[in-house]
């Protein structure tokens, strides 16, 4: 869904938006200045999390992720893996061989109050999921390997092993915290007892990316995930890697978690927050938490369009005063409307027409469209370049002079102009010769699990 290139809107849409729009939103401008500075932050929080003697103290986890190889391509077999932890939760059944991998998967709703129950109705569930998906594919008495993507911060214990620091993105069973949940999924499929499965492995969606996409490009070294949450993973040389504690295989390379999103957790991107940023915070389920993510995911950007909108609409700019009621809603500003609205080429108010129609809006004048849209603007490009600044950190950190960096999530994948903000900025920002390129990958969570679970299954026959 990629516009035709110099089509980009930044001009003449800027020509067209209301004043007092674009000065409410010029909190929202990072200049290069601003940007370089977060990037010096970053970097310091990453070498205090991977310090022994800082990590306790440090915001940015760092977590080792006990993978230390990238794919070879050689990797075969069959495989299952669960993808828990953004917008969907999905069983799928991987079928690798030499350049080729096979896909059937199938996505399951997490009801809401499971998201916020037990961890019984929460693994239960995921388990019971697990057995109606072995039993579709004719599957369920085959013992397979099974690759679990668990998308929230763990402490690894090993590849098989993760005890949750915390949930994000709107789940939160605290009696789950602080124990391994590879454990739960075990028991889980035990109580069921009709499925057999042999778990191989517990990893992040960012590590996934980062193996899916390595898979098709060695040059790959960065995972970044920009979806309902933010993250991102790199290949980091073991020397570094304190906290690691199992013997180099060989690589002398370990997969690094970030936990990115906890960023700013400490205060210190305070200056770059707004009001409002501060206040979706304020209001969301985990205060004071996942501070960097809030201004970059899916989770978020929707609602901060929803609440800027709403404070134009107050003060007559937009829709001439009216539709305080629709705005009011919570979460009636759905993110994927940010990309819809936004794909509207120069002088077309289509799709921004379609999607305010959703919102019971009819008579928008094509002012209101512009606005709506320069908002929605603001807020994906913010985001866009605070993911650039982290990932020229990453590449200057990866340090080669040729870096494939493998993003995934909806945001990125279904925005139209978010990559090419990316690039853009990336470019300004980098300040080295490194050569670097973005790389969509297609269903990280899925193949990843699955590479990582036949790579584990690989050695143990070793
Ligand atoms: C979690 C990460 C995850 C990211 C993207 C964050 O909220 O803490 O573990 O990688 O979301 O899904
Ligand atoms: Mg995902």
């Amino acid at each position: 869904c990629n516009p035709v290139a110099g089509q980009r809107p930044e001009s003449w849409l800027q020509e067209k938006v209301t004043r007092e729009v674009i000065e409410g939103m010029a909190e929202f401008e990072l200049d290069n200045n601003t940007l370089k500075k977060t990037m010096v932050l970053f970097l310091d929080n990453i070498e205090r999390g991977l310090k022994k003697e800082t990590h306790e103290s440090s915001i940015v986890k760092c977590f080792p992720t006990y993978v230390q190889d990238l794919p070879n391509g050689t990797e075969k077999g069959k495989f299952l893996a669960l993808d828990l932890g953004g917008t969907n939760f999905r069983v799928l059944m991987v079928e690798l061989d030499v350049g080729k991998c096979d896909l059937k998967s199938e996505v399951y709703a997490i009801p809401q109050e499971f998201m916020v129950g037990t961890g019984v109705q929460l693994f239960d569930h995921i388990a019971s999921c697990l057995a109606d998906f072995t039993k579709k594919q004719g599957i369920q008495d085959e013992k397979l390997p099974l690759g679990f993507t668990f998308s929230f911060p763990l402490v690894q214990k090993g590849l098989r092993s993760g005890l949750l620091v915390r949930w994000t993105k709107g789940f939160n069973i605290p009696e789950v915290i602080g124990t391994d949940v590879v454990q739960w999924l075990t028991e889980a499929i035990t109580r069921r007892g009709d499925v057999q499965i042999d778990i191989c492995a517990v990893l992040n969606d960012t590590t996934g990316t980062l193996m899916s996409c390595a898979w098709k490009n060695p040059e790959c070294r960065i995972g970044l995930i920009i979806g309902t949450g933010h993250n991102g993973c790199y290949l980091e040389t073991q020397a570094n890697a304190e906290l690691f504690d199992e013997p180099d295989m060989g690589s002398g390379k370990v997969i690094i978690n970030l936990e990115a999103a906890a960023f700013g957790d400490d205060g210190c991107l305070d200056d770059l927050r707004t009001d409002i940023d501060k206040q979706i915070d304020n209001d969301s389920i985990n205060p004071g938490k996942q501070v960097y993510e809030k201004l970059i995911s899916g989770m978020y950007l929707g609602e901060l369009v929803r609440i800027y909108t709403l404070k134009f609409i107050k003060n007559g700019i937009i829709f001439g005063g009216q539709y305080v009621d629709i705005f009011e809603k919570k979460e009636i500003f759905e993110t994927s409307y940010i990309s819809d609205i936004e794909a509207d080429p120069e002088g077309s108010y289509a799709k921004t027409s379609e999607t305010l129609k959703i919102l019971g809006i009819t008579d928008a004048s094509e002012q209101d469209m512009i606005n709506l849209r320069f908002i929605c603007q603001a807020i994906s490009k913010r985001s866009a370049y605070l993911t650039a600044a982290t990932a020229c950190v990453l590449t200057r950190k990866v340090n080669e002079p040729k870096i494939v960096i493998g993003i995934d999530g909806s945001v990125y994948k279904y925005h139209p102009y978010f990559r090419d903000h990316m690039m853009e900025k990336m470019t300004e920002l980098i300040d080295s010769d490194y050569e670097f390129n973005l790389m969509l990958s297609e269903d990280g969570s899925g193949r990843g699990a699955a590479l990582v679970a036949a790579m584990a299954a690989m050695r143990a026959k070793q």
